[in-house]
């Protein structure tokens, strides 16, 4: 009786597995978890909630006709899912966060002209002696939560931002410090945030605003002699996001007016998110008293995606183009372009626009090309992964075989083949390409290099097998 769920799902995956090609069936399907079934409710456990709103969007009718298959007219269905259990009740964080520091806060002099009316100020926004302050969020609504797909890279910062979301200025991530490299996610994630908040709460007046932006405009009311409106506009704000504050290195005065607005927005319960390239302590050219009130809050990170994520990520920008494209090209672009999701994308929107403009379909090697033209200096780096992809199917293995300690003969030739080739064709050390390949030490993956060598020099067919992967990998 309690195994009836695990029957039921075996049957509908056999069904299910009939009929999608395979590559979806296990992306989409192999992760769910069936986890109980009561009284003709099936709950299948999914990974995320894009996973989730994906099975939905994609495969509903599928899904309905096998549970009804299986268990009749009443049959239903029910999701549980797993991350979103940790990530987005009460409070599943683990990150310590300092207290906040009111008292301090109090003892810094804001000296800044209070006695002007808010329909005086200047909005620096908009045209001079324009009168109104009408307060244009400048959110891009493409940059929403719904659109960021969750990974294990992103899931603090995006959790944290979510808070901050359905309480701005009442938690304790004020300021949210949201910080990663380039083209990981920081402005998007900073967007999704507004644009929650303006959905939830369309009185606060949210705004958004590049730090580069925000020094000229201070540097225009200078010259204007507007410093005071400057300044009022900006305390007027409820929420106020400021995009790349690592720009605001060594530009002292500009450092001093954000100063005193971040005081005056903070001690009035306004909500405060940064985004910087950098964490606070590596932040060069800041004041220090400015460094200290980014870290009141929380700081998060953002970090590069791994492969399902950049899977994830394609998928979910090529559903939102209402496009698709064969499995092997997606895989391509998520194994190759591995650092930066913004370039990730650019492939993929080149490779959009090639098609279309010359008729061409698109296939794996259109995105080679693409690949190789585009990206910046990843032009003939293959990574491990690929290599570990492209020896595995052409010794039809599953990949994860590469990477275990199986110690059958066949995968560990085929480990080996990829040692050599990540050796040949990748910078990585000898250690990391071992870490890859079933935790090997460095001589290991010597050894293998040596054997393969020899094995080339003395055998045919091997020889055979390494010109036919050679092939592969250098993208001919
Ligand atoms: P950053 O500001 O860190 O340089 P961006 O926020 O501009 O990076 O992101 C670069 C591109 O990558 C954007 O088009 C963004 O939509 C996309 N992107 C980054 N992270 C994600 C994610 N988790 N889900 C979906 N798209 C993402
Ligand atoms: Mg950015």
């Amino acid at each position: 009786m309690n195994n009836d769920h695990l029957k039921v799902w075996d049957a509908c995956l056999k069904v299910i597995k009939d009929n999608l090609p395979l590559q979806a069936f296990k992306t989409w399907f192999e992760p769910i978890v069936p986890v109980r079934l009561d009284n003709y409710a099936m709950t299948l456990q999914v990974p995320s909630h894009f996973f989730y709103e994906w099975l939905e969007e994609n495969y509903i009718d599928l899904l309905r006709k096998v549970i009804k298959k299986e268990l009749g007219a009443e049959g239903r269905l029910e999701y549980s899912i797993v991350m979103e259990n940790n990530t987005t009740k009460s409070t599943p964080y683990t990150v310590k966060l300092p207290a906040l520091n009111k008292k301090s806060l109090k003892n810094q002099p804001v000296n800044m002209p209070l006695n002007i009316s808010e329909n005086q100020i200047r909005n620096p926004f908009i045209i001079p002696g324009l009168k109104k302050v009408n307060v244009e969020s400048n959110l891009n609504p493409a940059y929403s939560f719904e659109n960021f797909v969750e990974g294990d890279c992103n899931r603090l910062a995006r959790a944290s931002g979510y808070a901050v979301a359905n309480k701005p200025g009442g938690t304790a991530f004020n300021p949210l410090l949201i910080y990663g490299g380039v083209g990981l996610g920081k402005t998007h994630l900073a967007h999704s945030i507004g644009i929650a908040i303006k959905n939830q709460f369309p009185n606060k007046t949210v705004l958004y605003v590049g730090s580069e932006k925000f020094a000229h405009q201070f540097i225009d009311a200078i010259k204007n002699n507007t410093t005071a409106d400057f300044i009022h506009f900006y305390q007027m704000i409820d929420v106020l996001i400021m995009d790349d504050v690592q720009f605001f290195a060594g530009k002292e005065k500009t450092q001093d007016v954000f100063f005193h607005i971040f005081n005056h927005l903070h001690q009035n319960g306004k909500q405060i998110i940064l985004t910087s390239d950098k964490p606070p302590v590596e932040m060069q050219g800041m004041e220090q008293r400015l460094l200290s009130r980014f870290k009141w809050g929380l700081s998060a990170d953002l970090s590069t995606p791994d492969l399902e994520t950049r899977i994830a990520i394609l998928e979910k920008k090529m559903y939102g183009n209402g496009i698709e494209l064969p499995s092997d090209v997606v895989e391509y672009l998520a194994y190759s372009i591995n650092t930066n999701i913004r370039e990730m994308e650019g492939a993929l929107t080149s490779l959009l626009a090639q098609a279309s403009l010359n008729k061409k379909s698109i296939s794996l090697d259109l995105a080679r090309q693409m690949v190789d033209k585009f990206v910046k200096n990843t032009a003939r780096e293959v990574s491990i992964e690929y290599i570990q992809k492209v020896v595995s199917d052409y010794f039809d293995l599953p990949v994860e075989m590469l990477k275990s300690k199986t110690r059958k003969r066949e995968v560990v030739q085929a480990r080996q083949i990829s040692m050599y080739f990540s050796k040949r064709m990748t910078k990585s050390s000898l250690a990391n390409i071992g870490a890859h390949c079933g935790g090997k030490d460095h001589a290991t993956v010597l050894h293998a290099c040596r054997t393969v060598m020899n094995l080339s020099e003395t055998d045919k067919q091997f020889r055979g097998y390494l010109e036919d992967l050679e092939k592969k990998l250098t993208l001919q």
